[in-house]
């Protein structure tokens, strides 16, 4: 080896910028050390490491050497070494990757006791109990992470002790007590694996690594990363850190504190409390804490010191910072920070707030804030009016608005919702061994535990509902019930209501109500403070983005919704939509028309209805472009269905001649594969005076639009074409009703004709197609379907999730755009097109359009606009912009 790979760096020699390679964690205590601010001492083990040992099953060469010339710096920084006799140096060992994945990793604490140093532990802490504690913790969770028994063993054995002792909690046990549950624990450790609770403080700290490594790869870890599209071949690093301990009295603590409020994004410090307490007491919500603020009646001094800190990272980092702290002996110790967690109302409040303060950029005030949250402000919230008296109140950790039946452990709320049923989960607390239930389930509802509780923290990182301490529930997971302070019981099943806004439980489905952020982007009500920072976000979107935003609408309805959500125009409306309800029967007479007079006398009477659409579409869209796709889907989608009527005609003793008829035509239109069959351009092409017929309505529209001193701007857009051929005949049917109509009127009517790219054929003959085209548009809904070979019509079926699980895609390629297979296509027929016809008027119209990560792509390769459904225009409008940052 020419170059030295180095795998532990001390906390002084890092920094923020090498979440890489230390993991968050290790970089942000490395960026805290560089700051000054009190950090117990210590050093990380890189991910580099780790991926070696999860690739060899050894660590690398010179990783331990490495390890324990680190050691020695922080043994002679404290003055004592790791596990000595008379005062042990105890070390904490625990996991940090690249995005935090809270809790879903092992940690081992008090490495360095053994049956010797918990003595001298006891002495100079002046604690037996406190000494006795610690070494219980210690074999415990090395039993449990490094030599694989199982936690609940401990439990038990804990749980008997008590009992004996009639002790209610852990608090009641005594030195003594502990000194036999560390017997206790060891023996079972000796029984359950055949070896020893290892003495040595070296090999005590070797293997907590290396267990923490592994723990990557544990199941929990590998379930959040699938869910939150993390990589699995990241790999964790390892911090190693002088123990503090906020378990040494009344004058000590531990805290989680936030530099603003994560749900909301109010300044000013939030967190919770707990006197006397290890941090991980804290966020395991097994005691209820206090709020933060009750730190400054208790130590005022640390209170200061920890504001102080905490304007120095907010600064420093300028963002919304979590800290994990501790308080030993009446000294804070900074334990952990990061760029914290918000909910999405919180990440564009504080945006626009930072703006303001001029800590940020408009520019990187966008780049905070994303479609996925603004598409959740968008949801409804419950109607305040219906919900009356809630059940009970928690804490609102995660908002929005929530129904489901309640169900008591994680299993039964995968299992119910594996049928469709929506679910509520209600636990005491959650551990991280409930995360499939948080996944399968619409909230997450604990008795215990505050904002920073494992369910709090999990939740607002996925987007769900949770509301956690409802203290006034106690929860009887054995019994699968729920009982208020009222004594009002819930059993499992009993739907309920849970509002993640305000902290509210509610007995049955309380109806729900629009968002403030719905409601100022329908009509400019701005009535809360979050629509503020969502209209400057949107605002900037529109000024920095190059991509235009279109919307998908083929109502007058829809298009003025469109509009007033921000769209720039109409880019597919589908005609077919025109052709249902009443008018059903006038499409069924063309299909059947025995002659050109009785088609043209149906065709007829289709034309001044759709000629009205449009008329009114073009209204709505007055100024901007509206593309109106020819008729696409296959005719038989107009007539009944052919089982039924079969059935109607074989069982009636005289049957109907007009059904009969339809039979015959049904039967004769049947195809097996109606998706690959008679449909888009293939029908203009084989039902005479159908497209003439939709022109003419649009050549109409825009005469009479234009009558009427609008400025209408039709585009005449044709569906699935594979050929330059039928694009060509099909268009100079099109340019000959725009003539005739442009003639009989005198009103010269300029329709740009265009198609669409949505099967692989055209957009690997773009360029020829180009040649009759005047702009593409990928319909990727189909391109996708092409591409694969999967159904559109079914993609719920069975195999995606299999697929999914598989990873063989990280989400449906139905809703995010396959960039490697399907993007391939639309780079060259953007590239193709382009070079046949310079300039030509890019568009993307499938579902892809309004999918932010769809966006970006779309931005890069270089189109025009994206069209969407309206809800989602705001969204597209806010990638586009951060697309273009
Ligand atoms: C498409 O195929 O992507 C498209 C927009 O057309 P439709 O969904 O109507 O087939
Ligand atoms: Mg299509």
């Amino acid at each position: 080896h020419s170059v030295m790979v180095r795998y532990v760096y001390d906390f002084h020699d890092g920094h923020r910028d090498m979440a890489d390679l230390l993991g968050g964690k290790g970089a942000n205590l490395a960026e805290m050390t560089r700051l000054g601010l009190p950090v117990p001492p210590g050093f990380t083990v890189t991910t580099d490491a780790c991926r070696a040992y999860l690739a060899t099953g050894t660590e690398p060469d010179g990783m331990v050497a490495e390890v324990s010339r680190h050691l020695s710096t922080v043994e002679a920084a404290a003055g004592r070494r790791l596990g000595q006799r008379d005062d042990p140096l105890l070390l904490s060992v625990r996991s940090g990757a690249r995005f935090s994945m809270p809790g879903m990793m092992e940690t081992v604490l008090d490495i360095g006791l053994n049956d010797d140093s918990v003595l001298g532990l006891a002495k100079v802490s002046g604690s037996e109990r406190f000494a006795w504690d610690s070494y219980r913790r210690l074999v415990q969770m090395f039993g449990s992470t490094v030599m694989g028994v199982d936690a609940a063993l401990f439990e038990r054995a804990m749980a008997a002790l008590k009992e004996l002792r009639h002790a209610p909690d852990d608090l009641h046990l005594d030195a003594h007590d502990l000194t036999e549950l560390v017997e206790a624990y060891k023996q079972l450790i000796h029984d359950e694996t055949g070896e020893d609770f290892p003495q040595s403080p070296a090999e005590q700290l070797r293997r907590a690594i290396l267990a923490v490594f592994r723990s990557w790869n544990g199941e929990r870890a590998r379930l959040y990363r699938w869910r939150e599209h993390i990589p699995d071949d990241l790999g964790t690093a390892v911090t190693v850190q002088r123990m503090v301990f906020g378990n040494t009295g009344p004058d000590s603590g531990s805290g989680v504190a936030f530099t603003r409020d994560p749900a909301t994004g109010r300044g000013g410090l939030y967190g919770d409390y707990l006197p006397n307490a290890q941090g991980e007491d804290v966020v395991a919500g097994i005691r209820n804490t206090v709020p933060l603020t009750e730190l400054e009646r208790l130590d005022p001094r640390s209170y200061d010191q920890l504001r102080a800190h905490m304007r120095t990272l907010e600064l420093h980092y300028r963002d919304l910072c979590d800290i994990e702290f501790t308080i030993e002996r009446g000294t804070l110790w900074m334990l952990q920070t990061r760029v914290g967690k918000r909910t999405a109302e919180a990440a564009f409040a504080i945006a626009a707030e930072l703006t303001d303060e001029g800590l940020v950029s408009a520019d990187e005030a966008l780049a905070r804030v994303d479609g996925h949250g603004l598409a959740r402000l968008m949801f409804p919230r419950f109607e305040a009016s219906a919900a009356g008296e809630p059940l009970a109140h928690g804490i609102p950790a995660s908002p929005g608005a929530a129904v489901g039946a309640a169900v008591f452990d994680s299993a039964e709320a995968v299992r119910r919702a594996a049928t469709g049923e929506k679910v509520v989960l209600v636990r005491q607390e959650t551990t991280p061994d409930d995360l499939p239930g948080m996944i399968a389930a619409q909230a997450v509802l604990t008795s215990r535990g505050g904002k920073t509780s494992h369910a709090a923290v999990v939740a607002r990182g996925m987007g769900k509902v949770c509301v956690c301490g409802a203290e006034e529930l106690s929860v009887d997971t054995e019994a699968r019930r729920f009982t208020t302070r009222d004594g009002v019981v819930v059993a499992e099943g009993t739907v309920v209501s849970v509002d993640g806004s305000d902290g509210a439980v509610h007995l049955g489905a309380v109806p729900l109500a629009d968002s403030a952020v719905m409601r100022f982007l329908e009509n400019g009500e701005r009535s809360a403070g979050v629509v503020t920072a969502v209209a400057r976000a949107l605002e900037h979107a529109d000024a920095v983005r190059r991509l235009e935003v279109r919307a998908n609408a083929d109502t007058p309805e829809d298009a003025r919704r469109a509009r007033r959500f921000g769209a720039q125009g109409i880019g597919l409306c589908r005609t077919e939509h025109m052709f249902l309800g009443e008018r059903r029967k006038l499409v069924e007479e063309m299909i059947l028309a025995r002659d050109d007079t009785d088609r043209e006398r149906a065709l007829a009477a289709l034309l001044p209805l759709q000629r009205q659409d449009f008329t009114e579409i073009l209204e709505a869209m007055d100024g901007l472009p509206v593309t109106i796709r020819l008729l696409d889907p296959p005719l038989h989608e107009f007539l009944p269905d052919r089982t039924e009527l079969a059935v109607r005609v074989a069982a009636a003793e005289h049957p109907e001649p007009h059904d009969i008829e339809l039979l015959d035509a049904v039967n004769r239109m049947h195809e097996e594969n109606p998706m690959l069959g008679l449909r888009g351009v293939r029908l203009g092409l084989v039902v005479p005076g159908l497209v003439a017929m939709q022109v003419r309505a649009v050549a109409e529209a825009v005469v009479a639009r234009t009558r009427a001193g609008g400025s209408p701007h039709a585009e005449i857009m044709v569906p699935l074409v594979g050929a330059v051929e039928e694009l060509r005949i099909e268009r100079a049917e099109v340019e000959r009703a725009l003539a005739e109509v442009s003639e009989e009127s005198g009103v010269p009517v300029r329709c740009p004709v265009g198609t669409m790219i949505e099967l692989p054929r055209a957009a690997l003959t773009a360029g020829r197609i180009a040649e009759e085209a005047e702009f593409f548009s990928f319909g990727t809904n189909d391109l996708t379907q092409t591409t694969w070979g999967f159904s559109r019509d079914d993609v719920e079926a069975e195999f995606f999730s299999a697929y999914l699980d598989k990873g063989i895609f990280p989400a449906s390629p139905f809703e995010t755009l396959d960039r490697h297979g399907v993007g391939r296509l639309v780079r060259i027929a953007v590239d193709e097109g382009r070079a046949a016809r310079p300039g030509l008027t890019i568009g993307v119209c499938g579902e892809h359009g309004g999918d932010p990560d769809s966006v970006h792509f779309f931005h890069a390769a270089g189109l025009d606009y994206v069209s969407c459904s309206p809800f989602r225009v705001p969204v597209a409008r806010l990638e586009a912009g951060r697309a273009a940052l």
